[in-house]
């Protein structure tokens, strides 16, 4: 990486020199990384454009507390510093640790890693932002408390940056945003919130009930850029005196639309209780072998190396992987109730396996059901060799199989068209589901990566074209992502804009974060 800092916009060399000695001060000198291999992991390691300094910070700071993020703040203000918050940056393939905004700080907030309180019976945890999936499931291992974390796919992220970004997991505590009871957050004046219960000053609630008096703040927090968010709440699942998990495998694509019927009548009539996932062949395939075992040609895999791979490996087209959590006796007849729901689809394969509370299976995606977190999701950079790198498109889709179909069809072709493999699949959730695609490129090979960042703008506005939108996006699409959501000329980004200016005048923290930006900034929208 060059060393010459990448400064935030109309911020002169000698002003940020002035502020980084200013942070410096006060995280102490250890605590600020000022350029060159310090700053590497402040870039976006998958990124999809040929120059990753597109999203460049100009520095990152690790304070250790709340008072430091104040002081921070206070300069930050003065110098007109942009600041963008992470909690562990482990955010891959939406931009990882790097700031929209090139130029920005970043503050790293893994120093604030404390698990401040776990409550065994009333199942929920208080923690800071540098707590991982990893860290909380082994703080309740080690005191033998019964109860289970959600982790997302890869374990190592924090539970904070994951909840505010709606990550989801694959127990019956998947919906992590849903799961989220009471904030601390530090605004862009200083000002330190609680909300909900928290407001209290001796409160005992602040994790148990989410509004408290008055308006509720939470969700406010998540997916924006309005505040620091210094402690969470959240709700752990207790531990099930028994749980089976099942796999059923499908033979044809077009088992798709019958898989998410079925699904959808079981979820939301409380059969099954978790995050369910349809996992396409080829992503139930990567971990299991290289692409090149059956294709090593340019394109998309063929049809043919598909079923040859399918057969090889025994797997579907389409494999549904579903847990039910509870008494032995409850989940067995919920089983025969899943095995007869799936009955009439002719070759579906079943499988499962009961465990005792206490057993842990050993699979990858079954640990995650388990509420073990684990990296089993990074299998996925191996898929098409060298070094592997993902950005994913994540559209929302109604659960009807008839969207499901479509929402496939359209990302296959799109995808094929860009020389790029259907990895993918759904995660459902009741009424909705999560549609994933990865777009798995080389890291090293500029082409490629832009190639991906291309196909992701043409999947996005395929599928607007097709009444759907995304959930989620990478730094470099977050302002098309915005401007999809356009009802009434963009009302929605006019208030998002609107709370923003109020909050916070001087546009210091995270700009352009979900396509909002600060009026000091608003002339940056659409720039990388
Ligand atoms: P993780 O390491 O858990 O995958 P990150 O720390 O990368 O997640 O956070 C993902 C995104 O969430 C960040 O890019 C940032 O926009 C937002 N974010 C994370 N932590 C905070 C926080 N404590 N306060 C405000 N926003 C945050």
């Amino acid at each position: 990486m060059n060393a010459d800092p990448v400064l935030p916009p109309g911020v002169s060399a000698a002003r940020f020199a002035r502020a980084l000695s200013a942070f410096e001060s006060i995280v102490g000198a250890p605590n600020v990384c000022r350029g060159g291999a310090a700053l590497a992991p402040y870039l976006d390691p998958f990124a999809p454009v040929a120059d990753a300094r597109a999203f460049a910070p100009s520095a990152a700071l690790l304070p250790a507390d709340v008072d430091e993020i104040r002081a921070i703040l206070r300069i930050a203000n003065a110098a007109r510093v942009p600041l963008w918050t992470v909690s562990t940056g482990r955010n891959f393939a939406y931009g990882g640790a790097a700031p929209r905004l090139a130029g920005s700080v970043v503050l790293d907030l893994q120093r604030l890693n404390r698990i401040l309180d776990v409550d065994e019976n009333l199942a929920w945890a208080l923690v800071e932002p540098g707590v991982s999936y990893f860290d909380l499931h082994a703080h309740l291992r080690e005191r033998g408390m019964k109860l289970w974390v959600d982790p997302p796919a890869a374990g190592w992220g924090s539970v904070i940056g994951n909840t505010l970004e709606r990550g989801f997991g694959y127990t019956a505590y998947g919906d992590h945003a849903a799961a989220q009871c009471g904030m601390e957050v530090v605004l862009a004046n200083g000002d330190v919130v609680r909300t909900g219960m928290g407001a209290l000053d001796a409160g005992t609630a602040w994790p148990l009930y989410k509004p408290g008096y008055g308006p509720a703040f939470d969700a406010l927090f998540m997916q924006s850029n309005y505040g620091i968010v210094t402690k969470m709440g959240l709700w752990l699942m207790p531990a099930p005196s028994a749980y089976t998990i099942g796999e059923i495998q499908f033979e044809r694509e077009e088992d798709l639309g019958v898989i998410v019927d079925t699904l959808r009548t079981l979820q939301l009539r409380g059969t099954i209780e978790q995050h369910a996932v349809i996992e396409g062949a080829i992503r139930r395939a990567a971990g299991m072998g290289p692409r090149a075992r059956w294709y090593s040609g340019n394109g998309p895999m063929p049809e043919a190396a598909i079923a040859a791979m399918q057969r090889e490996l025994a797997i579907g087209r389409w494999n549904l992987h579903y847990a039910l959590y509870g008494e032995p006796e409850v989940i067995d007849v919920q089983q025969r109730m899943v095995e007869r729901a799936f009955a009439s689809v002719t070759h579906a394969r079943v499988t499962s396996k009961r465990y005792t509370g206490s057993e842990e299976p050993q699979g990858g995606g079954d640990r995650n059901m388990a509420g073990i977190p684990g990296m089993s999701a990074f299998r996925m950079l191996d898929w098409r060799g060298g070094e592997g790198a993902h950005v994913d498109f994540s559209p929302l889709c109604p659960a009807d199989g008839r969207d499901a179909l479509r929402q496939y069809a359209l990302v296959k072709a799109r995808a094929a068209e860009y020389g790029f493999d259907y990895y993918g699949g759904f995660t459902a959730a009741g009424r909705h589901l999560h549609h994933v695609f990865a777009a798995i490129f080389e890291r090293n090979d500029p082409q490629q990566a832009t190639r991906a960042g291309d196909l992701l703008r043409a999947l996005m506005s395929d599928a607007r074209a097709a009444g759907y939108g995304v959930y989620r996006s990478h730094l470099l699409y977050m302002d098309y992502a915005a401007a999809q959501y356009s009802f009434n000329d963009g009302a929605l980004l006019r208030l998002a804009q609107t709370v923003k200016d109020a909050l916070d005048p001087q546009g210091v923290l995270a700009p352009g974060k979900q396509g909002i930006w600060p009026a000091a900034l608003r002339d940056m929208r659409g720039y990388t």
